[in-house]
């Protein structure tokens, strides 16, 4: 197994210097890296990031590479303060953030910071080209090294990458208004797996692809020329171990003990963030002024601890929030607090480890309410901190991705203050058993789908495509592969040749009928129709009028509509025999009426068959509404022998008997053959690869999953291989 790269803007240790003069190198500790100790000891591993090294600290940098790295398996990156103040201050958190988060008013659209970001994003690419092996995988994190994937994935084709993003991923309506935006999900798309916490981001993420670059998604799958991108949502846990260990340790209930006698036996109402625009502080401070004025039986028997925690203090709207949430606490405590009682206890600081958990711990009532959180892991710890018998009520914003896996917290509109004052008097007012079925449901999952469940599962995907990888360049239409066929074919005498005409001989284009035959096609047909060991037979969806004067003076045999007509070579066009087509008069105005409601789609009318295509439509609007026909049609021809068959960007009815597979037997069984090769790319011709002989050579032309012996990537292979066979 190759080595696992973790990649983050910032390693997890940073240098300082300790009483007696000597460099001494911090964990981060409750960050990621202590949450994947011990996930990521099952890799060999080393972990790559901006190494932020205090002024006081002078190192030279030799040395602190070599004790980072033997010390701790990491490998720094230094950023010049230019560099750290445009990237990170700049694009990471006044132009990503507050755009991720729906707080468009904030951000900051500049030329400079997008450049800054771009060298940063290579810096970390340079960095990593330089230890990377090809075994190796690698694992990005979060919104700061968005182009990462991209770039790497341009210098090293074949490398597995994951890249999870930590923040929400924005609706495309707000996502849009980046002017980078191609750029990003570019770069984001060179990863094998993109993960995000939620479903709702994953989403967001599908239509942004769709609507900025065409490609369209199966089951979160993007194929993207000859590779996949699986897009999924893995919910990050928290390392529940360390948090339920330490409610019950010494330490923490000193200090809850403490807390309580500072309490009395007054309700206790925790609030834990740092001090950002995106958590709503103002409003759940109004939400808690709100519920004393309208509940003054609470006032005196209630207090509300509101942790803040510093946090990027040199951004503007970041000192501003400050002095708004000072001005709102201020008030609150000036007009309802008494001699002995204070409604707000404000605390502006981070608070040590042991202590947070006692608050968690004593906290009768937890309140987050993020205006917008990509999961919220103060939520989760406060469960995690309940132990078996420990009471408590968690207030969670529905805005936090964190909602979406905890159904059993009081769910909140965080913009609703109405909502968040009602929500505190029913969490108050709780009953015991209540409460402690909530914690119990609660407990289970977020013990069970901790960190390292979280990061197992997402390194498994990450695997998944890998091997998917390895499969598909095992049976990649190769030059040797190409040479093994052609060996073949020179000895054999009698060859039959079944080709698919659109996505195999030609590409896809926007107007069905631009995609005729080029010269060079027509020359490589009639070079192999000219030998006489030779039957080709172009087998194609297309009706009759479209493909005769395409090919139809090429010496050839022709199948048109999926097998209902057929034209043998020298011949004239035999149609299948099939019932009355009834089912026409019942699908046809339907099929209208989907034409009418979705711009850019049009109806084909075929002999046999009736054809709604809408690769011309909007691409969010075409595969919904192609959905809905779909629908609509399969209890309309339920008593009918017909099929309703979705290709690319087309949903076709058709007599059920009429199959490319059908016609292909009829070919097969006409003549003894020694060497059969079939080429396609769509679904209808798999019905051809499963009738062949398994000692046929079959082709499979894009990486959808096949039962063909080989894959093409493109049009152009499938070419190659053709005029290899004429040569
Ligand atoms: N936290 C901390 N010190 C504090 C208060 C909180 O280290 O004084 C931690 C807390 O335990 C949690 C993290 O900060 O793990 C906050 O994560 P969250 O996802 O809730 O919000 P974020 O700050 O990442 O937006």
């Amino acid at each position: 197994m190759g080595r696992l790269l973790i990649v983050s803007n910032r390693l997890p240790v940073s240098p300082e210097v300790d009483a007696d003069g000597q460099v001494v190198f911090h964990g981060s500790v409750g960050g990621l890296a202590t949450g994947l100790g011990a996930f990521y000891q099952r890799y060999d591993s080393l972990w790559i990031g901006w190494l932020d090294q205090p002024d006081d600290v002078a190192l030279d940098r030799y040395s602190v590479r070599e004790r980072l790295h033997d010390e701790h398996s990491c490998v720094p990156i230094y950023l010049d303060p230019d560099d750290v103040h445009l990237y990170y201050h700049g694009f990471s958190n006044e132009t990503i953030w507050p755009v991720f988060h729906h707080f468009t008013q904030y951000a900051v659209f500049d030329e400079e910071y997008w450049e800054a970001y771009k060298r940063v994003n290579r810096r970390f690419a340079d960095t990593i080209a330089e230890i990377l092996q090809p075994d190796d995988i690698l694992w990005i994190n979060d919104y700061h090294l968005m182009l990462l994937p991209g770039m790497l994935r341009e210098r090293f084709p074949d490398i597995s990458i994951g890249f999870f993003l930590h923040i929400p991923f924005p609706s495309f309506e707000i996502f849009r208004m980046l002017p980078w935006r191609e750029s990003i999900i570019e770069g984001l798309l060179g990863a094998d797996v993109l993960g995000f916490h939620t479903y709702d981001y994953v989403r967001h993420f599908l239509s942004s692809v769709l609507r900025l670059t065409g490609h369209d998604h199966q089951l979160g799958r993007i194929v993207i020329g000859n590779r996949v991108v699986k897009v999924d949502a893995f919910p990050m846990g928290i390392d529940y171990g360390r948090f339920a260990e330490q409610a019950e340790d010494a330490e923490t209930d000193q200090a809850a003990e403490r807390l309580r006698r500072d309490l009395g036996d007054r309700k206790f109402i925790l609030s834990v963030n740092r001090l950002d625009y995106t958590k709503g502080i103002p409003a759940r401070l109004h939400a808690y002024e709100h519920f004393l004025a309208e509940h003054p039986g609470w006032q005196r028997r209630v207090g509300l601890t509101m942790v803040a925690v510093p946090s990027r203090e040199d951004v503007e709207h970041y000192q501003m929030l400050k002095r708004e949430v000072d001005e709102l606490v201020g008030r609150i405590n000036g007009r309802y607090g008494t001699m002995d009682w204070t409604p707000v206890r404000y605390l502006y600081r981070a608070i040590p480890f042991p202590e947070l958990v006692a608050m968690y711990r004593e906290a009768d009532v937890m309140l987050v309410t993020p205006l917008r959180d990509g999961m919220n892991l103060v939520a989760k710890e406060f469960v995690a901190t309940k132990g078996d018998d420990r009471l408590g009520v968690l207030i969670l914003s529905e805005m936090a991705g964190a909602s979406r896996e905890l159904g059993d917290a009081l769910s909140v509109n965080p913009f609703d203050l109405i909502d968040i004052a009602g929500a505190l008097g029913v969490a108050l007012e709780m009953d015991p058993a209540e409460q402690r079925e909530r914690l119990d449901s609660m407990q289970g999952l977020l013990s069970r789908y901790d960190v390292v469940a979280w990061a197992t599962d997402f390194m498994e995907a990450v695997d998944e495509m890998r091997a998917m990888r390895a499969e598909r360049g095992a049976r990649r239409l190769t030059e040797r592969a190409i040479e093994r066929i052609a060996a073949d074919y020179e000895k054999a005498r009698r060859r039959l040749l079944l080709l698919d005409y659109d996505g195999t001989l030609v590409g896809f284009s926007r107007k069905p009928d631009a995609a005729g035959p080029d010269e060079e096609l027509l020359g490589l047909l009639h070079k192999l129709a000219a030998d006489g060991a030779n039957e080709v037979v172009v087998e194609s969806g297309r009706s009759r009028e479209t493909l005769e004067p395409w090919l139809g003076d090429l010496n050839i045999s022709l199948v048109a509509e999926h097998g209902a007509l057929q034209r043998w070579r020298g011949g004239d066009w035999i149609a299948a025999p099939v019932g009355e087509a009834l089912w026409r008069d019942d699908v046809r105005p339907i099929m209208e009426r989907y034409v009418e409601r979705t711009p850019g789609s049009s109806l084909e009318v075929k002999q046999y068959s009736l054809v709604w295509h809408y690769r011309g439509a909007d691409p969010g609007l075409g595969p919904l509404r192609a959905r809905e026909l779909r629908d609509a049609l399969g209890t309309l021809v339920e008593n009918y022998d017909v099929a309703i068959v979705e290709g690319n960007r087309v949903v076709e009815v058709k007599p059920a008997s009429l199959t490319k597979g059908r016609a292909a037997v009829d070919f097969l069984e006409s003549d003894d053959w020694d060497f059969v090769l079939a080429i396609g790319d769509g679904r209808t011709d798999e019905e051809v690869f499963h009738v062949l002989p398994d000692d046929a050579y079959t082709v499979k032309v894009g990486i959808a999953g096949s039962r063909a012996h080989y894959r093409a990537d493109t049009v152009a292979d499938v070419r190659m291989l053709l005029s290899r066979l004429v040569r």
